[in-house]
């Protein structure tokens, strides 16, 4: 065997080991909501770039596994909510990379509950869960408060995933829709994606985000990121906020409808959290004569239920 020296430890796996499947698929589907008002609708079926890191939790880590791996950290440390899609995927990554990773979770009172089953998933990956108070995690990005939560050698990758290097990912998404798409539909969390898709996109198309929570700072957040990651406002985009349903991961009898109605007519099953009001919210602006006979509507589906 060979010898490793504590001060030269092998590096984690490069993220292109994972062989993620890209660009992903494109798929048109009739609809006669959309195909009565002279529109086409298209999926981009980034649920399908991989298994454990599906959609945009791929175009966003990948670019900051690549950034740790050259680091030569060997621990990722992040922060979300006890449900949160990101942790799920890190932790994932970690497993498949060879980092080990370390998840900051909203919420104390969690610590004396069993795991739910997104905490549980990311715990078999191997995850340290840390779980800390709302005042605490508020501050997460405070150097003191970091700090204490982080091992000096860890590479810390924020909230949601969401950084510069998330955006610039993101991109990626907008260049494989370039001559494909007028107007790109995108659900919202942390609006990292929207960010870099909208930069991606060539002029004349433009994105529209479905923001999945409540409270409108969404705007500021994605001209920070932009700012950060190109320089400034980039790309044509807009949010629509009318389709949160109330704030994240609540639902409703009128949401549910709408997702059973889009399985029965076209097989496909809609993760709730983003995708079913994201595509709600996109029916509903066809339905409002928002864009003109011929447009191509495509709906970015980020994720798996
Ligand atoms: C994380 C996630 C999003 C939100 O992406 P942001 O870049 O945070 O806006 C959207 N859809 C799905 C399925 C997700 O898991």
């Amino acid at each position: 065997m060979d010898c490793v020296t504590s001060d030269n430890p092998p590096g984690a796996a490069d993220p292109a080991a994972l062989r993620p499947a890209l660009p992903s698929p494109l798929t048109e589907l009739t609809d006669e909501r959309f195909a009565e008002r002279g529109l086409r609708l298209l999926l981009k079926r980034d649920d399908l770039i991989h298994p454990d890191l599906p959609g945009n939790k791929w175009r966003k880590l990948e670019p900051n596994l690549r950034a740790a791996a050259a680091s030569g950290a060997r621990t990722l440390l992040t922060f979300g909510g006890a449900y949160s899609n990101h942790l799920r995927a890190t932790a994932a990554a970690g497993r498949l990379l060879g980092f080990g990773t370390i998840g900051v979770v909203r919420g104390d009172e969690l610590a004396d509950r069993p795991l739910n089953p997104s905490l549980a998933r990311c715990a078999a990956d191997g995850m340290r869960l840390r779980f800390v108070d709302r005042a605490t995690y508020r501050r997460k990005a405070e150097p003191e408060v970091l700090a204490s939560l982080a091992p000096p050698d860890a590479f810390v990758i924020p909230e949601g995933g969401s950084n510069a290097a998330a955006a610039l990912g993101c991109t990626e998404l907008g260049r494989e829709l370039r001559g494909v798409a007028d107007v790109v539909g995108v659900a919202c969390g942390t609006g990292g994606t929207l960010a870099g898709l909208a930069a991606g996109l060539s002029a004349g198309q433009r994105a529209i985000g479905f923001p999945v929570l409540k409270g409108g700072f969404l705007e500021t957040e994605i001209l920070r990121l932009q700012n950060e990651a190109f320089g400034g406002r980039r790309g044509a985009w807009t949010l629509d906020d009318r389709f949160h349903g109330g704030g994240y991961a609540k639902t409703s009898p009128e949401l549910e409808a709408f997702a059973a109605d889009f399985a029965s007519r076209h097989g496909i099953e809609l993760e709730r959290v983003y995708v079913a009001k994201m595509l709600y919210g996109l029916t509903t602006l066809a339905q409002e004569g928002a864009f003109a006979p011929g447009t191509r509507v495509v709906t970015v589906i980020t994720g798996a239920p």
